[in-house]
């Protein structure tokens, strides 16, 4: 039989993680030909979301979990599942039921087909405000177009990955890691499941507006330097545009002789300069910060407490705690 673990990160989700795997666990126990897992990640949540996994790891065997040491994000959580995955098959997904269980079956049959990889796309974002979506949408032509990684509009973290593209994704040792990039560098073959977006009807979103856009800016650094380029072209085409100027008053000082008024040229071309000049510090900036990140190496994720290392042996199996 083959393996699948479930890697679920969680932060303040006490309230629908036993919905959660029950629900799943009415899917997977009808998959056949499958042991499944799951690997609860507690990022640190403030209420009682610890408790819960740990009553779930008394009540299936098949629940294990690592909780950290405080909050270190979704990325983090992801990864110190797929670090702490052992199986044929790792699924990835949240805990708020927004991904679809019964989509799991499919999943499996899409890896079956011989896909590495078969992930969850998004077809409708019903439910979501005007503006996030604009900005989403957006976000996703802009990033498509600059940088080598294409994530198709609507793509989500759910999917089911091989083993194979599993050890590809940890390979990327990076600390600030961006999923949604890094699912998509590393390759492979990837079945596109279409779905309808779910709106989470317990608990709620941890994303503010802000969040989001630093997620994007995450997105874009860590997979281009485009922005730096940009930077470079804009800095040409002033200084071309500053040489014809400069021409231009050159030959008027020849022809009609010194003219001392210019007082609203030069503070425009001041303050536009100094802009620009900020602006590209900005973005360099924003790239030493992420060198600066990076170079100090230190773990993604710090583990208080996890049930993986206690008995290895033959913890994969269904919903139910057999004696
Ligand atoms: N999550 C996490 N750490 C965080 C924020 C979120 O592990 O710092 C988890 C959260 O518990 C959920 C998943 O990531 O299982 C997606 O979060 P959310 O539903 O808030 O995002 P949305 O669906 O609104 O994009
Ligand atoms: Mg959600």
């Amino acid at each position: 039989m083959k393996t699948v673990d479930i890697i679920v990160p969680c932060y303040n989700e006490e309230a629908v993680l036993r919905i959660f795997v029950e629900t799943t666990n009415g899917f997977i126990d009808k998959i056949e030909g499958y042991k499944f897992r799951y690997i609860l990640v507690d990022d640190g949540s403030r209420d009682k979301t610890f408790s819960v996994m740990r009553s779930l790891a008394e009540e299936y065997r098949n629940v294990k979990y690592i909780s950290f040491s405080r909050n270190f994000g979704k990325e983090a959580a992801m990864y110190a599942g797929l670090k702490n995955s052992s199986a044929d098959y790792v699924i990835v997904m949240d805990a708020d039921l927004q991904h679809p269980p019964e989509m799991i079956a499919d999943m499996i049959k899409g890896v079956e087909e011989g896909y590495d990889c078969c992930a969850a796309r998004r077809t409708s974002r019903k439910g979501e405000s005007k503006i996030r979506s604009l900005f989403s949408r957006n976000f996703y032509k802009f990033s498509n177009k600059i940088t080598d990684v294409k994530m198709p509009y609507g793509a989500v973290d759910f999917r089911i990955m091989s083993r194979q593209m599993v050890n590809a994704v940890l390979s990327l040792c990076e600390v600030q890691r961006f999923s949604k990039g890094i699912f998509s560098w590393v390759g492979f073959e990837t079945k596109w499941l279409p779905y309808e977006n779910v709106e989470r009807t317990i608990g709620k979103t941890k994303w503010s507006f802000w969040g989001l856009f630093k997620y994007a800016i995450d997105g874009i650094t860590a997979f281009s330097v485009a922005p730096l380029r940009f930077i470079s072209l804009l800095g040409l085409i002033i200084s071309g545009l500053a040489f014809i100027y400069a021409l231009i008053v050159l030959f008027q000082t020849l022809i009609f002789g010194i003219d001392v008024p210019g007082y609203a040229t030069t503070l425009i071309i001041t303050l536009f300069l100094g802009g620009i000049i900020e602006f590209s510090v900005g973005i360099l900036g924003e790239y030493i910060g992420r060198i600066y990140m990076e170079t100090k190496k230190r773990p993604i994720y710090l583990t208080k407490s996890t049930n993986l290392d206690d008995d290895k042996d033959d913890e994969y199996g269904f919903n139910t705690f057999e004696e």
